[in-house]
């Protein structure tokens, strides 16, 4: 943040800050995600608002080795009690939060006293690995899936869903209409553009779909959706969990991510001589995208809990493959209508689920896809079956392998990516590692129902 800069955000601030109140806003939420997909905040009155644009709200550094519990472990980069940055609000992202009357939010990026770019804030890395995108002529479009369960309030910290009208029926919409109306609405008016809400399969589930976006607008829009969700669900008395997996014998909640790469107002993801329809470069970017998958593993399913969720026929894409139309495998080919693909056309990673910090994840999609273009990486022969029918001899003939099963398995990948590794340096690295090691550790010995009933109402 240098001083034209901060004098930029200070003017975009004071800009907005007159509408903010006329809208009736008296403080504004300004927002980070650790680096275990946990939303953390601050907040200032809105008259704040320009000076902290420009200046930032001070918070330690060491919320970068927060555990999902708020225990901290000891990283060798981060952590500890001395020193401080400063969260600057995004004054082109602050939006009023029509859930929560009379607040606003903003995403922060993090710098240091001096104005220098934190080198573990997810944000900021996105935003480079996007440049570094665009130099070479290319821009990602990416729209989020997200799943949640609505619970009513129990004595003990039990699940007990809403709903368990059908899976995807009408009835379960009919039950809820006002609630289901009111997310809409306040995602509506906090300026989330929503494609589509359905009730999903698990008692009491449903999932939000948004539109395609520049990468870093689709975590924000993550982070501000899934709030809403959670302030509306709140104000019915409902408890709301985007935990991956909820209940020990149920499908959990996935965090899939689509994404589609651009150059010159042209989608790679159809129009080419690639299989259905890719071009080189989508096939490329998609296959670099599907290589990185164990290692990015460790940024797009954060949690011991995550790897629970992960079974075969869950939908869930727990097999590091790809396939038209496949949802059961990692990476699902969306072709879209023919008179729409050229649009619509894109890729969904579905491994994922909303435990990641969106920012980190998309990060190494980004990198990984990157890599995928420079090294002209080619896609393995599409799967068109359910690989959970076939026996493990059948897969591995078919040499389609299982994503890592458990969260240490994904940080072994992770710590031995090089492309990875380089995008994100070895101090973020070493971070999310010590951070992931936290997790095993904090759970260590405990059965899945126990690791699920403690991860339930953390997300
Ligand atoms: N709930 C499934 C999951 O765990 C996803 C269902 C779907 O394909 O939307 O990812
Ligand atoms: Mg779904």
């Amino acid at each position: 943040m240098t001083a034209g800069g901060r004098e930029r955000w200070r003017r975009r601030a004071e800009g907005v800050v007159g509408e903010l109140r006329e809208r009736g806003v008296v403080a504004v939420a300004v927002t980070w995600v650790d680096t275990g997909g946990i939303v953390r905040v601050k907040t200032v009155p809105v008259q704040r608002f320009p000076h902290v644009a420009a200046w930032g709200i001070g918070a330690s550094p060491v919320f970068d080795v927060f555990l999902a519990d708020d225990s901290i472990v000891a990283g060798r980069y981060a952590g500890g009690p001395v020193g401080d940055l400063r969260l600057h609000p995004d004054p082109d992202r602050v939006v009023t939060l029509a859930a929560m009357p009379g607040w606003a939010w903003a995403p922060a990026d993090r710098y240091d006293q001096d104005g220098g770019a934190h080198p573990h804030d997810a944000r900021l890395l996105l935003r480079r690995l996007v440049a570094e995108l665009a130099e070479e002529g290319w821009s990602v479009r990416a729209g989020f899936e997200v799943e949640w369960v609505l619970g009513r309030p129990a004595a003990d910290d039990r699940f007990v869903p809403v709903t368990t009208a059908p899976a995807y029926g009408m009835a379960r919409v009919v039950g809820l209409a006002d609630y289901l109306r009111d997310v809409m609405a306040a995602l509506g008016d906090s300026g989330v553009s929503v494609d589509q809400v359905h009730p999903e399969y698990s008692a009491g589930q449903f999932e939000l779909s948004f539109a395609a976006t520049d990468p870093v607008e689709a975590a924000d829009t993550l982070v501000v959706a899934r709030e809403t969700v959670r302030a509306v669900s709140a104000a019915y008395d409902m408890r709301v969990s985007f935990a991956p997996k909820v209940v020990h014998d149920a499908v959990g909640n996935g965090g899939h991510v689509h994404l589609s790469l651009w150059r010159g107002g042209i989608n790679a993801m159809s129009g080419g001589a690639g299989p259905f329809g890719l071009t080189e470069a989508g096939e490329c970017f998609t296959g670099g995208v599907l290589g990185h998958l164990p290692a990015l593993m460790a940024v797009g399913c954060s949690s011991v809990a995550s790897y629970l969720r992960l079974e075969p026929s869950h939908w869930a894409g727990m097999f590091a493959c790809w396939g038209r139309e496949n949802r059961e495998a990692a990476v699902r080919y969306v072709g879209g209508c023919p008179g729409e693909r050229e649009r619509a056309a894109n890729v969904e990673v579905k491994c994922f689920d909303a435990t990641a910090n969106p920012y980190l994840m998309l990060a190494g999609v980004l990198a990984a896809g990157a890599a995928g273009l420079r090294d002209a990486v080619r896609l393995p022969a599409p799967v068109d079956i359910d690989p959970g029918a076939l026996t493990p001899a059948q897969r591995a003939a078919a040499g389609i392998d299982a994503l890592p099963g458990t969260l240490a398995e994904a940080v072994a990948a992770f710590e031995a990516d090089a492309v990875l590794g380089k995008a994100f340096g070895a101090g973020l690295v070493d971070t999310i590692a010590t951070v992931r090691r936290g997790e095993i550790a904090a759970l260590a010995g405990l059965g899945p129902a126990e690791i699920i009933a403690r991860t339930r109402w953390r997300y």
